[in-house]
């Protein structure tokens, strides 16, 4: 399992990878996870999380990045078994309450037209188990009442409620706002909006991050970024 430490010695585990990547914020005391993954790997999750001595007290929250399902199929029995919080922004809430996000869209051409003509078939296949979230974000939400110094930012574009975990301001936890599977370039292949999500691109090169964790793929450093947005802004 990678780990990364910040300055102020908070960690941030990669506890689950592959399909899609979920990091365990540890600051010591109380943990907070962000993404759930897909129900197939339920029982690797429950045993990590258990090894890393998370219990039902210690378990926070669970910040959703948004509400596809291979992020949110485990809310649930995280909000069952250890009690987490579920954390979401408003604008995704809905869907987590019918166990239904509207399926992801190709960013341009072939892949958009593919996956609008797929949109009803996947939308039944990728029914979760609905979950009530407990916390609604809007712009922004402080994460130290819940033992994390750091905060939840809206960065909509990937969906109109993706949201990015910004943790001492130094590594972002940003689910699909970025991705990290493909050579030079942290553009996601799947988004609603690419106006949006440049702008979110935006606000997260505003923060001191020098670190970016997407959901899928590896790490992707602020420079990357940064020649990324310089690119697709011109
Ligand atoms: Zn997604």
């Amino acid at each position: 399992m990678k780990t990364w430490t910040t300055h102020s010695g908070q960690k941030i585990h990669r506890i689950l990878e592959r399909r899609c990547n979920c990091y365990l914020v540890d600051s010591g005391a109380r943990f907070l996870l962000v993404d759930a993954g897909r129900e197939n790997r339920w029982s690797d999750l429950k045993n990590r999380l258990l090894r890393l001595g998370v219990t039902e007290r210690s378990l926070s929250a669970l910040v959703l990045t948004h509400s596809h399902f291979d992020h949110a199929e485990n809310a649930a029995n995280l909000q069952h078994v250890f009690g987490a919080a579920v954390v979401v922004h408003c604008l995704e809430a809905a869907y987590l309450q019918q166990g239904n996000s509207p399926a992801i869209r190709g960013g341009y051409g072939l892949i958009r037209w593919l996956t609008d003509s797929l949109q009803k078939p996947l939308l039944v296949r990728f029914q979760y188990q609905p979950v009530e979230a407990d916390i609604l974000v809007q712009e922004k939400m402080d994460l130290q009442p819940l033992g994390c110094n750091g905060y939840v930012l809206h960065t909509p574009g990937h969906t109109p409620g993706s949201v990015s975990v910004i943790v001492d301001d130094e590594i972002a936890l940003v689910g699909d706002t970025l991705f990290g599977v493909f050579p030079g370039t942290a553009f996601p292949p799947f988004l609603q909006d690419s106006g949006l999500l440049l702008q979110s691109w935006a606000k997260l090169l505003r923060t001191r991050c020098s670190l970016f964790l997407p959901a899928h793929g590896r790490p992707r450093s602020r420079a990357l970024v940064e020649r990324c947005f310089d690119r697709r802004s011109r």
